[in-house]
């Protein structure tokens, strides 16, 4: 049995498929010159088979994920009927007498070299284009099969190095039962992405993708951050026997749906909301009784295309997710772009140290053109539900001000040409770097509400990076120093009659739950499959009760010490919190 980190929750068994992540190694040959006709047969054969996959990939996407996603491959497609491209291989062929792969090559860095210094963004955007096709060609050429998670057509478990947000949003949920990776820790945004999926995963395995063979049978607990590698027959039984006790186990939950989130005796109500990183996982979030979204990452919209989506294209997903919802409140996160998410067509000087660099608002601050496109796409969108804007990653008062300029100069333009949308919008930030916190009071005068965003606020607390796996042990949701953080925004966005939720994945652990209650949290918000757990575990203490475990655990020294004197306080419903 081996342990890593629990980043997904639920109970898989299956077969192992090796996501291969190396580019193949390419070395230099030269060719004869009779040998050229048959370097460019190679090379058009290589296109024709390229072509096929990349027509059957977008058709598939396009039924199962929609045409937005397809039109990735279609960029794709383009780049294969581009002659001139195509004949600067064939050239290089014919006067540099080297092997088709090796002129591809050239020519790929060329290109790629050459759109990553034009100003243009759009332009800019088609060198990761290039480079994905070229890898495409070249894997055809040398025979090698080229794996993405979309093409995937059988049940498998998938394990890898590590994914990025973009792989796990690729992947054919259908078949793709649960993920295992070396690297990655629960608050990474592919762990995010798959507990709003659904799919189990474990992750931060250290070389477990050395350790398997495709085929292999694997368990996979998603609960406990177990995995067993071809487990014998009684494992398989003892985990086949787990896996029916914890659907009985969500389908008990599920009668919790319509219920709701309140304290025994109804003394305190708490608005319990999804994340949603895309329009299409309302569905999720309806279905697991979410009252609204708490956090909507808009950034997926961004990441998973060859191109900036204009402002039409925007509309329509901020609408649909308005639409679906009616009028239950949905916050829209702008852009938090940086850190572990790149986009490919943005130019995105590396930095030493990305999750302090320009990520999120400040990137957005020094791209007003996009920043404001999406205000207006948010703004038209909020005439067709209930949307309030959030901004990520503020750490003053002053980020807050000039946002709500662009936001102004939004408003104003939208007016001017006559298009409808809510004056009055709600206006909030996330609460995730400390300066924010420890100045929450001077920053409530101009805001409508703060979001905790702990993902971040413990990392930056801490200084615990949250994507390194060897240090997660240290990164800790019930530290004194987060939890005093926590009270301290509560506490003065109350006293500015201001409201405060939580969308960092604390918000949706069973045991911060009471004490979250109890320091006065009015909403929590959290993957849409934790809502079931956190809600039974906020119906089954009193406020009274929640806020004496809350006063208790803020005189504690050490998680530690908060965790195990958890374990013996129980519910108002006789369980242990
Ligand atoms: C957070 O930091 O808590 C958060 C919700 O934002 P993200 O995980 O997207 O950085
Ligand atoms: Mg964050």
């Amino acid at each position: 049995m081996l342990k890593g980190i629990a980043a997904s929750p639920g109970i898989e068994i299956g077969k192992v498929f090796i996501l291969e992540q190396q580019q193949p190694e390419l070395r230099m040959s030269s060719i004869a010159g009779d040998e050229v006709e048959k370097e460019h047969a190679r090379f058009d054969n290589a296109i024709a088979v390229s072509r096929q996959q990349l027509e059957e990939i977008a058709a598939k996407t396009e039924t199962e994920l929609g045409k937005d996603k397809a039109d990735i491959f279609r960029a794709h497609l383009m780049i294969l009927d581009d002659a001139l491209f195509l004949n600067e291989v064939r050239e290089r062929v014919r006067s540099r007498l080297i092997a088709a792969e090796n002129a591809l090559s050239q020519v790929v860095e060329k290109y790629v070299a050459m759109f990553e210094g034009m100003e243009d963004e759009y332009i800019k955007a088609r060198s990761a284009d290039i480079r994905d096709i070229g890898d495409r060609l070249t894997a055809n050429l040398l025979g090698v099969q080229r794996q993405s998670l979309a093409d995937i057509d059988e049940e498998v478990i998938v394990v890898a190095r590590d994914l990025s947000p973009s792989d796990t949003a690729q992947m054919n949920k259908q078949m793709v039962r649960a993920f295992v990776t070396d690297i990655g820790s629960r608050t990474a945004h592919t762990a995010i992405m798959a507990r709003s999926l659904g799919i189990p995963a474990v992750v931060g395995m250290g070389d477990i993708s050395r350790q398997v063979l495709d085929g292999d049978t694997i368990i996979v607990d998603g609960n406990d951050g177990q995995v067993i590698l071809n487990p014998d027959a009684l494992a398989l039984d003892h985990y086949r026997q787990l896996q029916r006790e914890y659907q009985c186990y969500l389908d008990g939950l599920c009668q919790l749906r319509d219920c709701a989130c309140e304290t025994t005796c109804r003394q305190r109500r708490v608005e319990i909301v999804a994340n949603i990183g895309k329009p299409k996982d309302c569905q999720a979030a309806l279905e697991n009784g979410a009252e609204g979204i708490g956090l909507y990452r808009t950034e997926f919209f961004y990441m998973d295309r060859p191109d900036l989506p204009d402002e039409e294209e925007q509309f329509e997903a901020y609408k649909a997710v308005a639409q679906t919802m009616s009028s239950r409140p949905v916050i829209i996160r702008t852009l938090d772009i940086g850190g572990d998410k790149k986009l490919p067509y943005l130019d995105m000087p590396d930095e030493m140290n990305p999750f302090l660099g320009c990520r999120a608002i400040r990137l957005c601050l020094d791209h007003r053109d996009i920043f404001k496109t999406q205000l207006r796409a948010i703004l038209r969108a909020s005439h067709y539900g209930t949307l309030r804007i959030m901004y990520p990653m503020i750490s003053g008062a002053s980020e807050i001000r000039q946002a709500n300029c662009v936001l102004d100069e939004a408003k104003e333009e939208l007016e001017q040409e006559g298009f409808p949308f809510d004056r009055g919008i709600q206006v909030g930030i996330m609460v995730e770097i400390p300066s924010a916190a420890v100045t929450a009071d001077l920053i409530a005068k101009e805001v409508d509400f703060f979001s905790i965003g702990t993902n971040d606020l413990i990392q930056y607390t801490l200084a615990v990076d949250r994507m390194n796996e060897r240090i997660s042990h240290l990164y800790e949701p019930l530290h004194p120093a987060v939890l005093r953080l926590i009270k301290h925004v509560i506490d003065a966005s109350h006293r500015a009659g201001k409201w405060t939720g939580m969308c960092g994945e604390m918000a949706g652990d069973v045991v911060a739950a009471p004490i979250l209650l109890g320091l006065g949290l009015d909403e929590f918000s959290m993957s849409p499959g934790s809502i079931p757990r956190v809600k039974q575990a906020i119906r089954s203490f009193s406020y009274q009760k929640a806020q004496e475990i809350a006063e208790r655990v803020l005189q504690m020294e050490s998680p530690e010490e908060i965790r195990s004197w958890l374990q013996t306080y129980g519910s108002d419903s006789g369980q242990s919190a």
